[in-house]
């Protein structure tokens, strides 16, 4: 394990992020000791911290071409270096205040109801406004720009282009985005507040935290997940395998299981293709038609004679096909159209020539 880093100095005791070096936090930042030199866990939320790091991407993207759009000069790579740097020091510093910041508030507004949601991601979020608010240019602050297809846009295009270049690796964004995680995580729902005051003690719990990550077991997820989150990552991972819903024979990924179900189960719900009411598993197709042969004749029968034949004729003329040794061929037939057809044939063969 790395060492903890060396506190800058005796005024600044939080704030794992934001030591003063230009350096922008590496992965993995490492137990961190506060002012009574306790070791802090380094674990929180792994989904929550993803979640975070993802949206670190299209947030600076947003800021550098809401700053450049317009700029004959400038364009929005050339700004990125500069505007990582300022947001990573400008959300960090914010986090770091924000827990204070909040006790003080409501402490003014007793009764009033705390402004402040307390997710993690829609309080960066919020700092990731107002930061980006400071550095629109004329344009940016133009009404209908924040609102144009050409905006999103740009703004995707250079997500992509950074995320080829790696230019800002999601390792380096997730430990930020932990570090803010931490900041802001005001009732500790989303980060192990345990201490200890040695590092054998610290590994002890490391090794049980339920904070602790693990790569999600189903095959093709590479998910990691706090072990405390698995349950439900598990209760909904895509790479889950399931058995079908419809309860076919089939086991499969949960991310395949609607197309399946529409598609090529064989339990999948259909109608009747001779207009009976009935609805049944696709698979069931073959039992209907032998069973039900007698009603899909007259159906079949109604509109080869029109009105030429009484009710009553028709059903004799369907009973008579349905006890015929032609039967089997009958039964085969899995549409009006061919049993139409077949029908045909037959009564043209038992008419006398005349
Ligand atoms: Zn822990
Ligand atoms: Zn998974
Ligand atoms: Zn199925
Ligand atoms: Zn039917």
């Amino acid at each position: 394990m790395d060492p903890p880093v060396a506190d800058p100095g005796p005024t600044k005791d939080e704030g794992v992020g934001s030591k003063g070096e230009m350096d922008l936090p590496v992965a993995n930042p490492g137990p961190v000791r506060d002012d009574g030199a306790l070791l802090q866990c380094p674990y929180c939320d792994s989904e929550a911290m993803h979640k975070l790091a993802q949206f670190l991407l299209p947030g600076l993207a947003a800021v550098c071409v809401d700053g450049t759009t317009g700029d004959l000069f400038r364009n929005p790579s050339v700004v990125a270096v500069d505007l990582r740097q300022e947001m990573v020091d400008y959300v960090t510093q914010r986090s770091e205040t924000f827990i204070a910041d909040t006790l003080i508030e409501s402490e003014v507004e007793q009764n009033a109801e705390n402004q402040m949601p307390d997710d993690p991601y829609e309080i960066i979020s919020i700092f990731m406004d107002d930061f980006s608010r400071t550095k629109r240019n004329i344009i940016g602050h133009v009404s209908g720009w924040l609102l144009s297809d050409s905006r999103e846009d740009k703004i995707d295009d250079f997500v992509q282009e950074m995320d080829m270049t790696r230019f800002w690796p999601l390792e380096r964004r997730e430990a930020i985005a932990g570090v803010l995680l931490k900041n802001v995580d005001i009732k500790t729902k989303f980060h192990c507040p345990e201490k200890y005051e040695d590092e054998e003690r610290l590994a002890h719990h490391k090794a049980q935290c339920s904070f602790r990550p693990v790569t999600c077991p189903n095959d093709g997820c590479r998910a990691k997940i706090s072990v405390r989150c698995m349950q439900d990552h598990d209760a909904a991972c895509l790479f889950k395998i399931l058995q079908c819903e419809q309860n076919c024979e089939k086991r499969l990924l949960r991310r395949d299981m609607d197309r399946h179900c529409v598609t090529v189960c064989p339990m999948r719900p259909m109608k009747c293709p001779f207009g009976c009411d009935s609805s049944f598993p696709e698979h069931n197709l073959e039992d209907h038609c032998s069973e039900c042969l007698q009603q899909h004749l007259l159906k079949v029968l109604q509109v080869i004679h029109k009105k030429a034949l009484t009710a009553d004729q028709l059903n004799d003329r369907a009973l008579e096909l349905e006890k015929s040794e032609e039967r089997g061929k009958l039964a085969k037939a899995r549409d009006a159209r061919s049993l139409t057809n077949i029908v045909k044939d037959l009564e043209a063969k038992k008419k006398p020539p005349s």
